[in-house]
């Protein structure tokens, strides 16, 4: 029997029992512990991914999601802010899914490793520091919701430059940007925000990458208009021009393409494939989620829950 998950991770759902790894070895979530000088905690020098895991009742199984990807991403974005990963990626994967079975999900599950600046100092400095390191998992069902359409707005918070903070890295301290951004949209009453960079362009939302369609092309910003590099999204590229036959253009984005365009979507680990159906209090196409958005989203359910043998390659059992 599947379980139900909850639609966002908190202390209350891994409370006390749940299996974490931290700095090096096995142990429960209550006996993790961090000191409150951590650099981590005072200057956001951490970086993070998030990876999920899709339970399968059909075949009892709880298949990961590009799992390996996110951790050679993860050490490369560990290198930006002078950090090394402690473990190779087999061993990374070899741990999530120890973890895993240890928590015994039978639900859509959350997978959080954090890689830190772990030392107890004053300096907002990155060399000659020691990395902590550790992976939560949580059960975790929809972020956003993926049915009715988001309601966004454009944020009045510009997106942070590479040459300030990277989106690129997934840094810790780069979601305060995003989360400025997502209590701005939330707090006057939409769902998510769409961030603009400094020249104005459109970049992506509080957490996922963004497309739009417009003439029956897909239209997404490069990873040069500070970005996350989403694996989300390279995996709807590739399903895109690979299986749909359609053009992926990787360009920059005016702000007004987003309300004149046919559809748009967002996309991410937590918010998988999302169609937008507002921005600015402007209806998107004809107020509902796109067709091509509703193909995607299908095709990317089929990939992720073991029903396409193609992309087999990119799901590894967790039983
Ligand atoms: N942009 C931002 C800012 C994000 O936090 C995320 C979520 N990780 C994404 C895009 C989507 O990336 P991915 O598809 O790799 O989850």
């Amino acid at each position: 029997m599947a379980q139900t998950a909850p639609a966002e991770p908190s202390a209350e759902t891994i409370r006390d029992r749940s299996w974490v790894y931290f700095n090096g070895r096995v142990c429960r979530y209550e006996d993790a512990h961090l000191g409150f000088m951590t650099h981590a905690l005072h200057y956001g020098t951490g970086i993070f991914e998030g990876i999920r895991a899709y339970w399968d009742d059909k075949r009892n199984q709880l298949w990961t999601f590009r799992m390996a990807e996110h951790y050679e991403r993860m050490r490369a974005n560990a290198r930006i802010l002078q950090m090394k990963m402690p473990h190779t990626t087999a061993e990374l994967c070899a741990i999530t899914l120890d973890l895993l079975k240890r928590n015994a999900f039978r639900s859509d599950t959350y997978i959080r490793p954090l890689i830190y600046k772990s030392a107890e100092v004053i300096t907002p400095r990155l060399h000659s520091l020691p990395d902590g390191f550790g992976i939560y998992t949580s059960a975790m069902g929809n972020y956003v919701d993926i049915d009715s359409g988001l309601r966004c707005m454009v944020s009045t918070w510009r997106r942070i430059d590479d040459n300030m903070i990277p989106a690129r890295a997934k840094c810790t301290g780069t979601y305060v940007n995003s989360a400025l951004a997502k209590s701005e949209a939330e707090q006057n009453g939409f769902d998510e925000a769409i961030f603009l960079n400094a020249d104005g362009h459109v970049c992506e939302g509080s957490a996922e990458n963004i497309f739009i369609v417009r003439g029956g092309r897909c239209i997404t910003p490069p990873p040069t208009d500070n970005i996350l590099e989403g694996i989300t999204r390279a995996t709807l590229i590739a399903v895109i021009t690979e299986d749909m036959g359609l053009e992926v253009l990787q360009r920059s984005i005016d702000r007004t393409e987003l309300y004149v365009a046919d559809e748009v979507f967002m996309c991410g680990t937590g918010a998988q494939v999302s169609p937008v159906t507002e921005i600015d209090r402007r209806t998107i196409g004809d107020g509902e989620p796109g067709p091509l958005t509703l193909r995607l989203q299908s095709a990317y359910f089929d990939i992720v829950k073991g029903n396409n043998s193609k992309y087999q390659h990119w799901l590894t059992p967790a039983y």
